[in-house]
């Protein structure tokens, strides 16, 4: 250390307390980096690496972002997962003896932060903690520094329930206990994605037990402990806006596991491209940014209550029976800016006059989407806006106060109204009637003088001066003019009567434009004491917002009310599936019944393969969630149970070399289904089984299905291509077939996706291979061979199906792709110069 130079140790001490961010160091015009994070920044950002003399022996490297653009690159750097911290001088360098002090102001990392242009402004931007307690019990807390929304639930089914919680969850980072397992910390990063960062803090101080006060249990109050103690820690700022914590009383809601969520594609698909051709994608006909958010929890929490669904589709109906009322609505809608995150930003203290005045135009907009909403017919829709208070009070305030386009710096006058203040319009009018008074003055002076060509003007150095032209001055009276300024053709002169009025006016305009500031940040406070009505209000809106996008979606795609029975009786008319009906191009989507009642728990569902068997059975997941958050759903009818549980599980794909321990993941996930499912849940097994030798697998899936309808009695679904399992059906009362409809058209084979009863036609295989017209002795040979396996039951590969399609492609999860798998697979090679090939080489192999 002794070695380096005064300042080098300054950057040492700082960095020795922010080891796992990278520390920007301010100085003059740049934030520098040194050492290691230089040489990682260098990469991450592609900035040039240089080098500074530090005292020591070898040179330092370095590496700098201007002040002014950091942004974006601290934007890159916490995009990518990494943590900036903020490190500024705190003393002015001129009048700083030896080195200027610097601190760190804020550590900005992946879960916290507020800058507009690093937000998605469609999702919330979570911080999450995990503790551990005894027993596999642990606590999730979340925080929204956004919005600040505060909650927290407490899982008791050990760590997977965990990460089936956090999973496709909008967080960032999650902040654990250093003493947390290791293996759990890398299944956050890898699993999840996570940020990890540290707090062993877990005692909430006395100025946040506010916040808590709701909250009786212990472990949920520690578990959020540690997680408010994070956020002080990194954001060195106004914590105001921070509302009360919500317990999530996981009980309440449809509980979805992480293997369900990711198989049924609710907010993403599995090839991770994102919100594109998930139901997300398909429901989100909202019109707010703040809908958006509120449509991602409704999804992630599909209810159980009874009351609360029917609330919600009557609500729907409501709206939807309106047309025109409807539309009114949605363009209302559009005027209402994000009120939630507006109030996040009031209470951090960071709003400018634009936004206040964002705030009053979407406050604005609300007595009206009030009197559209009375203008529905329907008790249900009133209830939506009986609670609201409009704020007309802040309204009228803002309204009364700022001007509509006032500069987005607030230290330039030009934001607040005549008439606000009086001190403000006295200086206003003392500035405009002495601007009058010169005026008057040029035209005295004129006369007086007889010089048609005097004038005055204005300019920074010498203020307000007399001009005349050179050919004039000998027509100046003696003594009463004091000679400022000489130009080629003119002299400037001043009077002390000028220069009085003038010491007035700029007085005025410096003291209208300071009183201004002034004015601005007393209303800005004022407005605070709003922010816990305003987020209030966002809430109320938001549920508006998604329930009119409800309505919309059932209104443009046909979907129907569903309706509940607590008989276990599943009845759907005409179901389709929500998402393929969208990306089908050119064909219809084929519709189906679905019909399971008390005598019948399980479907086993044959048929070729790529003939519709998935979709079937999503169909009626993705129906039953969408019903149970609200929403009407994609048929003519349905009648349905409310679902506790929904588990899907998919037989790993055919063409793994990893068969062994795929097969492993597959009994795990299905597993997890058998123990925790009830006669309440719904099972959907695609292809279990598959992912080991022929007569193991059917052997383990045949001993699921009798479990399943013998033990747990879930409804399932359950798609093979065992053959043999279809004869279940004589030994187990409440399993039925069913089988999904192709046929020959002119020597074509034709899926008409349709569902039948019984089960598929077994030799199907070979009677397609009839059809595309193979040699007769190898249709014979086949047919030989089909009966001999059947007999035999011998032990065969897993290509007993015999089908000609099992060459194209099927949908199934592939093992997760490493990270340098998918990087290598996303490369263009042709667009790669050689020194960007070798730096992805470099990245790759620090990836491993
Ligand atoms: P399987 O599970 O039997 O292999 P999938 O359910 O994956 O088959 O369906 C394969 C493809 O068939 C789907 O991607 C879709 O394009 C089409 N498909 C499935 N069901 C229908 C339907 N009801 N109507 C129209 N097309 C369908």
């Amino acid at each position: 250390m002794a070695q380096y130079t005064p300042m080098m140790q300054q950057y040492l001490k700082i960095k020795s307390q922010q080891k796992d961010a990278f520390l920007f160091f301010r100085l003059g015009d740049f934030y520098e980096m040194f050492f290691d994070d230089a040489l990682k920044a260098s990469q991450e950002l592609e900035i040039t690496l240089t080098s500074r003399d530090g005292g020591g022996e070898d040179r330092i490297p370095m590496c700098g972002v201007p002040y002014h653009s950091a942004e974006n690159y601290i934007k890159q750097l916490i995009e990518k997962g990494f943590k900036v911290a903020i490190c500024e001088q705190v003393e002015d360098p001129k009048t700083a003896k030896g080195v200027v002090k610097r601190e760190v102001v804020q550590l900005i990392t992946p879960g916290t932060v507020m800058e507009g242009s690093m937000l998605d402004e469609k999702e919330n931007n979570y911080l999450a903690s995990v503790s551990e307690f005894e027993d596999g019990i642990y606590t999730v807390s979340y925080n929204d520094l956004t919005t600040g929304e505060n909650s927290v639930a407490m899982l008791s089914e050990g760590f997977d329930a965990v990460l089936s919680e956090l999973f496709n969850r909008p967080v960032k980072e999650v902040v654990v206990d250093e003493t947390l397992d290791e293996a759990k910390q890398q299944m956050f990063k890898d699993r999840l994605g996570l940020t990890i960062s540290f707090s062993n803090q877990t005692t909430i101080q006395e100025s946040f037990q506010s916040l808590v006060e709701n909250i009786q249990n212990d472990k949920c109050r520690e578990g959020f402990g540690r997680l408010l103690n994070y956020i002080e820690h990194t954001q060195k700022r106004s914590l105001d806006h921070l509302r009360p914590v919500k317990m999530i009383e996981l009980k309440k809601y449809m509980s979805l596991d992480m293997y369900s969520k990711r198989n049924l594609e609710l907010m993403e698909t599995m090839r991770k491209q994102g919100k594109k051709g998930s139901l997300l994608a398909v429901l989100d006909q909202t019109m707010t940014a703040m809908g958006s958010r509120t449509l991602k929890k409704w999804l992630e929490r599909p209810l159980l209550s009874i009351d609360e669904i029917t609330l919600r589709h009557e609500q729907v109906e409501g709206l939807l029976d309106q047309f025109f009322e409807r539309e009114t609505l949605r363009d209302q809608l559009k005027s209402v800016y994000d009120l939630e995150r507006l109030a996040g930003r009031v209470a951090y203290g960071n709003v400018n006059a634009r936004d206040l005045i964002q705030l009053k135009q979407s406050l604005t907009a609300v007595p009206q989407l009030l009197e559209t909403l009375q203008q529905f017919n329907h008790k249900a829709v009133h209830y939506l806006y009986e609670a609201i208070n409009p704020l007309t009070e802040l309204k009228d305030l803002l309204e009364d106060s700022l001007l509509d386009d006032p500069p987005i710096h607030i230290s330039e006058g030009g934001m607040i109204q005549d008439g606000y203040h009086p001190q403000l319009d006295e200086y206003r009018d003392a500035s405009k009637n002495g601007k009058q008074w010169i005026a008057e003055l040029e035209a005295k002076e004129r006369k007086e003088t007889g010089i048609k060509s005097l004038k005055i003007g204005y300019n920074r150095v010498f203020g307000y001066y007399i001009e005349v032209t050179k050919a004039n001055i000998q027509h100046l009276p003696e003594g009463r003019y004091e000679r400022k300024q000489t130009l080629t053709n003119a002299e400037r002169y001043i009077t002390p009567e000028l220069k009085e009025k003038e010491a007035l006016i700029l007085e005025a305009q410096e003291k209208s434009v300071e009183l201004e500031y002034h004015l601005f940040t007393e209303l800005r406070e004022k407005v605070k004491q709003f922010v816990g009505k305003l987020q209030i209000l966002a809430e109320q809106i938001s549920r508006i917002d998604v329930l009119q996008g409800f309505a919309q979606l059932a209104d443009q795609y046909g979907y129907h009310r569903p309706e509940f029975n607590n008989h276990r009786v599943v009845d759907v008319k005409q179901g389709r599936h929500p998402v393929v009906e969208q990306v089908m191009e050119g064909e219809s989507f084929v519709p189906n019944d679905i019909f399971m009642d008390e005598s019948k728990d399980v479907l086993l569902i044959t048929g070729p393969n790529m003939s519709g068997k998935s979709t079937y059975m999503r169909q009626l997941a993705l129906t039953s969630i969408m019903a149970q958050m609200g929403s009407f759903v994609p048929c003519e009818q349905a009648n349905l149970p409310v679902f506790d549980q929904i588990f899907t599980r998919i037989g790993a794909a055919d063409d793994l070399v990893s068969g062994q321990s795929t097969f492993m993941v597959e009994m795990l996930e299905a597993n997890h289904a058998l123990t925790h499912a009830t006669e309440n849940s719904l099972i959907l097994l695609d292809e279990i089984g598959r992912g080991t030798s022929t007569y193991d697998g059917m052997a383990l899936a045949q001993a699921i299905v009798e479990h399943i309808h013998e033990s747990i009695r879930a409804k399932t679904l359950f798609s093979t291509h065992y053959h043999e399992l279809t004869t279940l059906e004589e030994e187990l009362a409440r399993l039925k077939n069913i089988h999904v409809k192709a046929e020959e058209y002119e020597g074509n084979v034709i899926f008409l996706h349709q569902i039948q009863e019984g089960a598929a036609d077994e030799s199907y295989g070979i009677h397609v291979a009839k059809l595309a017209e193979l040699p007769d002795t190898l249709i014979n040979r086949a047919t030989t061979l089909l009966h001999e396996l059947e007999s035999n039951r011998r032990e065969e590969t897993d290509e007993e199906q015999l089908s000609l399609f099992v060459e194209e492609e099927k949908v199934t999860p592939k093992p997760q792709t490493s990270k340098v798998e998918s990087r290598l697979q996303n490369l263009n090679l042709m667009e790669l110069t050689p020194m960007d090939a070798m730096n992805e080489l470099y990245q790759m192999q620090k990836q491993l």
